[in-house]
């Protein structure tokens, strides 16, 4: 019988919820259990795709295609596995086939309710992942308990576990220190833990995220108010890294814990839980930094920026990072500072490497263009990841093919020299303004050019990488851009999709149409972020 851990969220939002649903995946497989692991949405949108960055994080791409919440990316990344998008459920989905089956007369005769018949397609939603095969599904429910739009998720688990499922409850609380009372409070969690149990829920774990490890006194407190035993309380202080907060669990025996709970017999810790230990002791020992700058646009959210939109790479660089050695330091420049005054990219110089990422939008181009520049004529380690190839090809086509005012139709409908167009099943779809799942979307194969530096770090002939975009590379131009020096080093199998370029002549220029970012795992580096960090420390 398959086992269930539904981790709900409380007091503030952004606690780290996601990272605490995969670090608990993560212990899990120390003991060999197998595992996966859903996200629940309480939006109405469908899925991630059409959400605003600035709002909700990246959007992570799933193998299959799928558009989804970044946590997504969390538990790929800590489970060392693939999830398939049918793992992110949204309200949106849920009522979607709720009301196509009312249609269709599957429920003739009866009055459609939120409970049963919304409840009912929840439940088989999050069912339909334990048919994979494993020990433990784990389901993060979206949001903080008390809102609005999460009860019926909330119902449904709850009736589960009624149901006579093996379900185990974990709620993430925040317990917050007050500078003036020098002292953390546990009000918060009390009155959260209050909620769910309004709702029906008793939490079985209390993940008490805080700045500090919190003590013995506010665990006996928090025992006490949300009829836990202590024991079951588990202190989840910041962490410099996320990889580290498995190890956290660990040390507090939380698998043994789940593991009794669930009437599980004793196992003995494996040997992944030895190697994800040595990593992170590992890690945490490197002195030595390399500096990688990703110039991007930065959007400000009153007076924050948000850099969770670019999640993914981050943990890419950091993989790369610490695989060769060293300690990432990660430089946020905002491409606009270059428009406003070229002076500024020799700030350029100071960095190991550069990474332009993926996008959309007109904010911020022709800064970005002007710091591809800057790092192909001056010899700084350049990766280009989607918008970043595309807008490399755009310089390369201006600035060594002679081609003026060449650009991307995405941003110039109306330029000379169209280097980068929209695929031409896309174009349909835009004029029809059908935004949602309907770009060029999951993985793809790519043929890769033997002798290109491209083929040498992935060291084989046909690579898979995800994607995510509208436009490509103009096939009228690859060839005027062939001639001036430009390679393309991986092409889809037809030849039609530039999928890879590289210039020979530079250290490290190196982009691509897809998001390799997305299959970077801790141990296992993307290829081409691995090629950055090795060219960056000249060790390539
Ligand atoms: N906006 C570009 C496109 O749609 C690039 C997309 C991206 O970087 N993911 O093709």
């Amino acid at each position: 019988m398959v086992n269930y851990i539904v981790v709900t969220g409380g007091v503030i939002s952004g606690l780290g919820k996601g990272i605490t649903t995969a670090s608990i995946g993560k212990i899990l497989q120390f003991y060999d259990y197998e595992v996966t692991a859903l996200k629940i949405d309480p939006y109405i949108n469908y899925d991630a795709g059409t959400l605003r960055p600035t709002e909700h994080g990246e959007v992570w791409v799933t193998e299959d295609g799928g558009e989804i919440d970044q946590d997504l990316g969390h538990y790929e990344r800590f489970l060392d596995k693939d999830i398939p998008k049918y793992h992110n459920i949204t309200t949106g989905q849920v009522y979607h086939a709720v009301i196509e089956k009312e249609r269709r007369g599957e429920y003739l005769g009866k009055t459609v309710q939120p409970i049963p018949h919304v409840t009912d397609e929840i439940k088989s939603r999050i069912r339909k992942a334990s048919e994979e095969g494993v020990d433990f599904v784990l389901v993060e429910i979206g949001g903080t308990v008390g809102d609005y739009e999460n009860v019926l998720f909330l119902e449904a688990v709850r009736q589960m576990r009624l149901e006579g499922e093996k379900v185990l409850f974990v709620h993430v609380t925040y317990v917050p220190s007050i500078k003036t009372l020098g002292e953390q409070k546990t009000k918060p969690t009390q009155h959260s833990v209050k909620l769910l149990r309004e709702i029906g829920i008793q939490p079985d774990f209390i993940i008490a995220r805080s700045e500090e490890p919190i003590d013995d006194v506010r665990k006996e407190k928090i025992a006490l108010f949300c009829n836990v035993h202590e024991d079951d309380v588990i202190s989840d202080p910041d962490v410099e890294n996320i990889y580290a907060v498995p190890l956290l669990f660990e040390e507090q025996k939380l698998s043994k814990k789940i593991m009794r709970k669930l009437g599980l017999k004793a196992r003995r810790r494996g040997e992944k839980y030895r190697e994800w230990k040595d990593f992170i002791e590992r890690i945490e020992d490197l002195r030595e930094e390399v500096k990688v700058g990703i110039v991007g646009k930065y959007f400000d959210i009153g007076s924050f920026k948000l850099f969770d939109s670019y999640i993914s790479v981050i943990e890419a660089i950091k993989h790369a990072s610490w695989k060769n050695g060293f300690r990432p330091r990660i430089e946020w420049i905002d491409s606009k500072d270059f428009e406003k005054d070229k002076r500024k990219l020799k700030i350029l110089d100071e960095l190991d490497a550069v990474v332009v990422p993926g996008g959309f939008g007109l904010s911020g181009i022709e800064g970005k263009i002007r710091a591809i520049e800057y790092c192909r004529t001056n010899n700084i380690p350049y990766l280009g990841l989607c918008l970043g190839m595309q807008l490399a090809v755009v310089e390369f086509a201006r600035n060594v093919c002679n081609l003026k005012d060449a650009n991307s139709t995405e941003i110039d409908e109306n330029t000379p020299h169209p280097v980068i167009t929209c695929l031409p099943e896309q174009i349909e779809i835009l004029r029809e303004s059908r935004y949602g799942a309907s770009m060029r979307l999951g993985s793809y194969p790519a043929h890769l050019k033997k002798g290109t530096l491209v083929h040498k770090l992935y060291g084989k002939d046909i690579v898979y990488e995800r994607h995510r975009h509208r436009y490509e590379v103009n096939p009228d131009y690859v060839e005027i851009l062939e001639k001036n020096g430009m390679v393309f080093s991986g092409k889809s199998p037809d030849g039609k999709l530039m999928e890879f370029l590289e210039l020979p002549d530079h250290r490290f220029f190196v982009a691509t149409q897809a998001h390799p970012e997305f299959k970077s795992r801790p141990m296992k580096p993307s290829p081409l972020f691995d090629g950055l960090i090795r060219s960056a420390k000249g060790l390539l």
